[in-house]
């Protein structure tokens, strides 16, 4: 999907700082992003749109959208290769499209983020209050992550193994529950894209929160005294381990494709609700890939056979990054889900809550509305399952760091998140359906 030159040996180096980060690159046979570029396209009307579409077929510049050409209310996001950063400036000059460059060089920021998680690694945490919440983790990482919270709080927590991902690792799911049978649930999914690396950082702060403020704080008390959470922290982790081993900007799972040489599944277009329609690719190569057919993705499957044997799930969280938007069915449609009215209230509640800690600001609406068409997602196949409550977050930023947001807004991110997740899971105990 990309064309960042693979480092497996040491030429073209500069400086000792960089040297020392390509040779641990180069050790992994890591992609290196040096030189990248990511532009912030503004299209002014529906021509430049169209244009950029173009611009986005043009394979051979081997464009990363981040942000797809799709709307004028909506900018573009681009990562540029070095070797097609000419070509592309010349496309947007010679027809004269706004761009700013939002990343001079992505390696540099991969840089930091690499330093930061080696300098959290000097010190192997033992419990989980020693864990660095304020650090992105490798998917062991977070595997010992969860075993120590279970482990610490046997009574609270239990991990629950829902299947295998496609290349054999286990499809783990934290369960919080205070006892009962059949009690109606909550879920909610981090990482099930690869790439968006804030998204399982955030789900283990909220781990951490749980097991902290029950039985102190008493609206979660009351939410957890009714129902239960189920948070499964690395949806996709064959994508997230990949992530880490050699190519930071992947998104999708990493099925071998037959009849090509393209990797990967996009799991947010795998589910089995409009699935095939507008806004999802059929090209295995695109980042929107939908798959041979519904479910052909054990990490989509897994889930949806858990859901189905839950039988009484009433609220479906699945966290995504980039964009700060909260978002409800329909994605596949602009007709409005039977339940709209109280979605949006809820959203724009949840959103009130999350600006007032530290004045972040979020969009709202259905998928189709606010961000683009898309077919085949998680949260229209949740609710058409009944499960009226269902959203799709998508966390910090709006694009100044996209992907790659630093560390340092880990923390604050969860925390801000939490308190939206609060409002529709406190809804959700108090509105039985
Ligand atoms: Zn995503």
């Amino acid at each position: 999907m990309s064309s960042a030159a693979w480092i497996c040996s040491s030429s073209n180096m500069r400086g000792l700082a960089v040297l020392a980060a390509l040779l641990v690159a180069a050790a992994f046979c890591k992609e290196t992003f040096e030189g990248h570029q990511v532009l912030r396209i503004t299209a002014k009307d529906e021509v430049e749109i169209r244009l950029l579409k173009e611009l986005s077929g043009q394979e051979h510049l081997q464009l990363d959208f981040w942000m797809d050409p799709v709307a004028v209310s909506l900018p573009v996001d681009v990562r540029v290769p070095f070797h097609s950063l000419q070509d592309v400036r010349a496309f947007l000059g010679y027809h004269e499209i706004h761009y700013d460059i939002m990343i001079q060089d992505l390696q540099d920021h991969l840089d930091k983020e690499q330093h930061e998680m080696m300098r959290s690694r000097v010190f192997q945490p033992r419990t989980t209050d020693d864990y660095d919440y304020s650090n992105y983790h490798t998917l062991s990482e977070i595997n010992s992550f969860m075993d120590m919270l279970v482990q610490e709080n046997p009574k609270l927590v239990s991990k629950l193994v829902i299947g295998q991902s496609y290349e054999g690792r286990p499809l783990n799911v934290l369960k919080f529950s205070t006892g009962g049978t059949k009690r109606p649930g909550i879920w909610i999914d981090t990482g099930i894209h690869a790439r968006e690396w804030i998204t399982p950082a955030s789900g283990s702060w909220f781990a951490k929160k749980i097991v902290t403020d029950y039985g102190h704080d008493p609206v979660l008390t009351a939410i957890l005294d009714k129902l239960d959470i189920f948070l499964e922290l690395v949806t996709n982790p064959d994508g997230y381990e990949y992530t880490h081993s050699s190519n930071r900007m992947w998104r999708k799972t990493r099925r071998i494709n037959i009849g090509t040489s393209c990797i990967g599944v996009d799991p947010n277009r795998n589910w089995g609700t409009a699935f095939g329609g507008a806004g999802s690719s059929s090209n295995p190569c695109s980042e929107t890939y939908r798959g041979i057919s519904a479910y052909s993705e054990p990490e989509v499957r897994s889930i949806v056979d858990f859901t189905k044997s839950h039988g009484n799930l009433k609220s479906f969280l699945t966290i995504h990054s980039y964009s700060q938007m909260m978002l409800y069915p329909y994605g596949d449609t602009g007709a409005p889900c039977v339940d709209e009215a109280e979605l949006d209230e809820l959203a724009f509640k949840a959103a009130t809550a999350l600006e007032g800690l530290y004045g972040t600001k979020y969009t709202y609406g259905s998928t189709f509305d606010t961000i683009y068409q898309a077919s085949g997602v998680t949260t229209d196949w949740a609710y058409d399952q009944g499960i009226k409550y269902s959203y799709t977050f998508e966390l910090r930023d709006t694009g100044r760091y996209g992907f790659v947001l630093p560390a340092d807004q880990i923390i604050p991110t969860a925390q801000e998140t939490w308190l939206a997740l609060m409002v529709i899971m406190e809804h959700t105990k108090n509105n039985p359906y």
